[in-house]
């Protein structure tokens, strides 16, 4: 069998690597170097993963909820062994400063899978009961059946989890596309999970969102389709999956509001804001990136934050000491720089606004002030290390500008006043607020959106049921 670390990398379907329609190169963001070749599935290839998936759920699907657990046990204790090298390999295509990646996500994804283990072992159907007399009804909660699932480049492993996880506990099937340009992990993942799941549970095909992504969400033999992408992606998706009237689950773009009123802790905040902000270099749905502070604190803000990312550091991805990582691409780095380059006159670049004088595809950790409701770097997502401040001057409007996006995936307010944190939470139109702090998560606890982030939920008991369908059996007493 051939390995994920291979220099070509192919297709795992029903559990074994097979040769791809193509393939073609992977780039190391922090060099700009081929360091891979990497699968670009046809509908040909596309089809044979659904068929495996299908035909592993006639097993899987009717296998014990202690026997998927303890399945879900055992990769998280593979992806812990094998840490070194799915660190070396998210590093090396998606540019993560290695010990990053280490701190902040290894463990995580193996605790995502712990908690999907005790998931299965606890879901349940409604009590029994005789709701017509003579009749016993129950409700069985069943897996959905094969899931196609698709993956960003941001955080290619942990998606990857965050799509497994729930599908397994539940009882469904996978055919996984990741990323084209961050592929390494997920074929990592598939190799490890070989001595652990049954042929054909797991499925991952390499390739573009055309023509392998479209195969999936359109192939009939695919009952749900996931994708964390960006929210242009989820709607053609669920445009096409309306075809065969599949479930669509989405997790999509974010635009998170920071708001800070004049009673904040500043110590504690401007560090911690920084820090959500430029881990792995703003690229990530619920990244801080934009401040909206109270006039009173606003210049404090300001100065706090530009500082605080003047102490970021730049550097090889192997370097402990290094902070700050490369966006995925020549092609994001140009996007980033063009906000930056079209900014409105009423705006200042404080700090960075510029490519760093280095290979690869860094940018400059970089504050915006003065910035404007209607602005387009506060509409649309950057995607970059690029923080944008805004002032406002009361409760109102701050709400009404943290709302005033098309995103609806995260916020956080930063206040001592627990009657206007509590108000201010409960009128965000977002699936998560945080209060003096701002990204921390836990596998019990859902993360999805509202509005155009999105639908359906990662993590959490929901999660699993966002896999399941439920079934009324009615047994007549006589
Ligand atoms: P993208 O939508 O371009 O690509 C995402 C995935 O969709 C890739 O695997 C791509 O190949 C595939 N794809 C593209 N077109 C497709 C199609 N027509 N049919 C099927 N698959 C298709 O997004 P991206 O640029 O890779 O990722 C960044 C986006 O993801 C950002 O908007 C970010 O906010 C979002 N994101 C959201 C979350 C979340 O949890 N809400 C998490 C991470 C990233």
């Amino acid at each position: 069998m051939a390995t994920a670390t291979a220099t070509t990398l192919q297709n795992f379907i029903n559990g074994e690597f097979v040769e791809p329609a193509g393939v073609e190169d992977v780039i190391n963001p922090s060099t700009g170097e081929v360091i891979a070749q990497a699968p670009v599935s046809s509908e040909e290839d596309v089809d044979r993963a659904v068929q495996a998936a299908r035909k592993a759920f006639e097993t899987w699907g009717a296998s014990t909820p202690r026997s998927r657990s303890e399945a879900l046990l055992a990769l998280a204790d593979a992806i812990i062994e094998h840490g070194d090298e799915f660190a070396d390999l998210e590093s090396a295509d998606a540019g993560k400063p290695r010990q990053a990646f280490v701190d902040e996500e290894l463990g995580m994804c193996a605790d995502n899978l712990r908690f999907f283990a005790g998931a299965a072992r606890n879901m349940e159907g409604k009590a029994a009961d005789e709701y017509v007399e003579g009749f016993t009804s129950m409700v069985r909660r069943e897996a959905v059946g094969v899931a196609g699932q698709i993956t960003p480049w941001n955080y290619p492993l942990m998606m990857a989890i965050w799509k497994i996880g729930p599908a397994f506990a539940a009882g469904a099937t996978s055919v996984l596309k990741p990323a084209e340009n961050t592929p390494l992990s997920t074929f990592k993942l598939a190799e490890v999970s070989a001595e652990i799941l049954p042929p054909g549970v797991f499925n991952v095909i390499g390739g573009h969102g055309d023509p392998a992504g479209a195969a999936l969400v359109q192939h009939p033999d695919v009952d749900m389709v996931s994708l964390t992408g960006s929210p242009e992606t989820g709607k053609w998706i669920a445009r096409a999956a309306s075809d065969t009237l599949k479930r669509v689950h989405l997790e999509l773009g974010g635009k998170a509001p920071v708001i800070i009123f004049d009673d904040y802790d500043a110590e504690l905040a401007l560090e911690f804001i920084a820090a959500t902000a430029l881990f792995n270099a703003g690229q990530d749905c619920t990244a801080a990136t934009r401040i909206l502070a109270s006039d009173k604190v606003y210049d404090n803000v300001v100065n706090g934050l530009s500082e605080q990312a003047l102490g970021y550091r730049i550097g090889d991805l192997d370097d402990p000491e290094t902070t700050l990582g490369p966006v995925i691409s020549e092609r994001q780095r140009e996007r980033v720089g063009g906000y930056i380059e079209r900014r409105p006159d009423h705006s200042q670049v404080v700090t960075g606004g510029k490519e760093a004088d280095r290979p690869g595809f860094y940018y400059e950790p970089t504050v915006v002030a003065d910035l404007e409701q209607d602005d387009e770097m506060i509409q649309n997502e950057i995607f970059g290390p690029v923080m944008t401040v805004q002032r406002f001057d009361d409760e109102a409007k701050a709400i009404e500008w943290a709302n005033g996006t098309r995103y609806g995936l995260a916020a956080s307010v930063w206040t001592r006043d627990i009657g206007r944190a509590m108000r201010v939470a409960k009128a965000l139109r977002f699936g998560a607020v945080w209060v003096n702090n701002h990204i921390t998560m836990a596998s019990e606890m859902p993360h999805g959106g509202f509005k155009q982030s999105g639908y359906g939920k990662d993590m959490s008991a929901y999660s699993v049921e966002d896999y399941t369908v439920v079934k009324h059996v009615m047994v007549n007493l006589e």
